[in-house]
């Protein structure tokens, strides 16, 4: 038998708060330093071996359709492996599907981010119905008699995989059908048909082109009403306790984001109830969209921390050419660099989460321009980023038994759906447009940092938005992506050490953020910002 030797141990078991220093610090700075008890033992158990391996099993063994029974009978269930189930299951002990609205207060979106950072980097298809259920909660919310009906279930922590209706069960998550085969960026052209009933409920008939997470307990689906387009809350039973006429045609089959199934339905005369005003679903269901795409800010953030996490502990034990990788200055540039876009990513996505605890008319602001400028930013690098990351181990990397190959596949996912890029781009533009006061709101943010290199930058980006810009529709992704590096460099400035800050200004400010990694120039010390970033025993 060969000697094995040279070989990284597994980075577990670990805790992915306790290790995690960028974490720590924003969860204290952003106000839910009361949390760090939660989420110090949250970060425990998501770092066993045992729930590691729950996130390998639910990807290897993903959930199957099962439309029949073996009589014939339409049953429309999928089944998950059970891991799937533990899953969510740890998921809703701590809240992270609905916490901030079940117990408001300061810090609650920031504390149930940090939980979600850290649940999405050990499996993110899980993710998927908890965002959707945390987002949910305001959209509902228009519906005060469905509220009281379904905010009780949706705040309970016991999950119940049980199929059967929701008023048998200990909890509810929430699913949400907008996209349909013809368009789903362009909501208005929807052809589900609602239809109203005589007890003031409605029928649906049409389809949707992708519904994810079908085994939730109810939607909330966009559809035609006689009034235009409208909001509809559609559970899986009818309140008669039959199966809603939901008919699952087939499970998308998907490049990453495997554990979770995202499924083609039709509806054939579904139960559902109208939320909010006839004709105004679109505003309705994207209050909605906000917390989901805050969720895709969290959800690539994490897989950005988890594909470092990885890296450097690997370049800390693998040694080629009689060094640790860690110290073979290239390595060194190139895992800096990726530190420093996994903590810029994790800095702005904690300090937007605490945007949402404030309800100020500039936090409402900052909210609707920042969210899809963020999502948009984020979701991008983090492909690249997870790329890079795989390199690090080498050959290892790109075998499935590492978590590399997983991140990578799922890496794309949040950039495109709750609004693909070009699509928040375009929000950031209507926003900047619709928000009087934008210009001062930015300059405010970020002059904050005191520092010459985001001042010049800031300016530049004030004059081209005074200038009007933002009217032309094709410089969209060159704005966005300069309003988000200028603030993250803003807020690393304020809030990070300076070795970090200076390295990302040099690096992001002077230059174009290449997708290449490994660029720092020479004085970065990038020693101690791989340093910082490591995983702490
Ligand atoms: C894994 C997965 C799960 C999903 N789950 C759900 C779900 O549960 N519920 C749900 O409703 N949807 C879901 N979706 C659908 C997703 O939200 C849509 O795919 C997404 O919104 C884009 O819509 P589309 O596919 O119709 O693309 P299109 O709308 O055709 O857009 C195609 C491309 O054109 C760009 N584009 C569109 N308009 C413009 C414009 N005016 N200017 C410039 N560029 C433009 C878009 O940015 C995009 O890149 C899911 C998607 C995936 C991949």
């Amino acid at each position: 038998m060969f000697e094995v030797r040279n070989q990284p141990p597994p980075l577990e078991p670990y805790s992915l708060f306790t290790s995690d220093t960028v974490l720590r610090e924003a969860v204290r700075r952003e106000g839910a330093g009361w949390a760090e008890g939660n989420l110090t033992e949250l970060g425990a158990r998501l770092g066993r071996p045992e729930t590691v391996q729950l996130g390998f099993d639910a990807n290897k063994f993903p959930p199957q359709l099962r439309t029949l029974d073996r009589y014939g009978h339409r049953i429309d269930e999928v089944d998950f492996h059970p891991a799937w189930h533990q899953l969510l299951e740890i998921a809703l002990q701590a809240g992270l599907h609905s916490s901030p609205w079940e117990n408001p207060k300061q810090g609650a979106h920031v504390a149930r981010a940090a939980g979600t950072y850290m649940l999405g980097q050990i499996e993110s298809g899980v993710y998927c119905p908890l965002a959707m259920t945390y987002g949910s909660v305001p959209t509902l919310r228009h519906a005060p008699r469905l509220a009281d009906e379904w905010l009780p279930r949706i705040y309970s922590r016991e999950y119940d995989r049980r199929f059967r209706p929701a008023r048998l069960k200990s909890s509810a998550l929430i699913g949400m059908g907008m996209t349909e085969n013809q368009g789903g960026s362009d909501l208005r052209t929807n052809t589900t048909r609602a239809q109203p009933s005589a007890d003031g409920s409605f029928r649906l008939y049409g389809h949707k082109w992708f519904m994810s997470a079908p085994m939730c307990d109810a939607f909330l689906v966009l559809a035609q009403a006689p009034n235009g387009l409208s909001c509809f809350l559609m559970p899986r039973w009818t309140p008669d306790g039959e199966r809603n006429a939901i008919f699952i045609i087939r499970l998308k089959d998907k490049l990453g984001n495997r554990s979770n199934a995202s499924s083609e339905v039709e509806f054939h005369g579904a139960y559902a109830q109208l939320v909010g005003e006839e004709g105004r679903g679109i505003p309705t269901i994207i209050e909605m969209g906000n917390y989901t795409r805050l969720d895709c800010c969290i959800g690539s953030s994490a897989l950005m921390r988890q594909a470092v996490a990885q890296a450097i502990h690997h370049a800390r034990h693998r040694v080629a050419f009689q060094k640790k990788l860690v110290d073979q200055p290239l390595m060194t540039n190139v895992l800096a660099d990726l530190a420093l876009e996994s903590e810029a990513a994790a800095v702005l996505t904690m300090w937007l989460a605490r945007v949402y605890d404030e309800s100020t008319d500039t936090a409402v602001a900052i909210r609707r321009i920042i969210t899809p400028a963020a999502k948009f930013w984020i979701c991008k690098r983090t492909p690249f980023l997870t790329y890079e990351a795989m390199e690090v181990l080498g050959g290892s990397g790109y075998i499935e038994e590492s978590i590399m190959p997983r991140l990578y596949r799922e890496a794309p996912v949040n950039s495109i759906w709750e609004g693909s890029g070009n699509i928040m781009c375009l929000d950031v533009l209507r926003a900047l447009e619709r928000t009087p006061n934008a210009t001062e709101i930015l300059h405010q943010e970020l002059g904050a940092a005191k520092n010459g290199r985001i001042t010049a930058f800031a300016a530049r980006i004030e004059k081209r938005l005074a200038a009007r810009d933002h009217a032309d529709e094709s410089q969209a992704r060159a704005l966005v992506r300069d309003l988000m590096v200028a603030l993250q460099g803003s807020l690393l400035v304020r809030h990070s050490p300076t070795l970090v800050s200076d390295a990302f200004c040099a690096s992001r400010l002077d230059g174009e953020a290449a997708p290449v990694f490994g660029l720092l120039p020479r004085g970065v010390d990038t020693r101690g910002v791989v340093e910082r970033a490591g995983p702490a025993g």
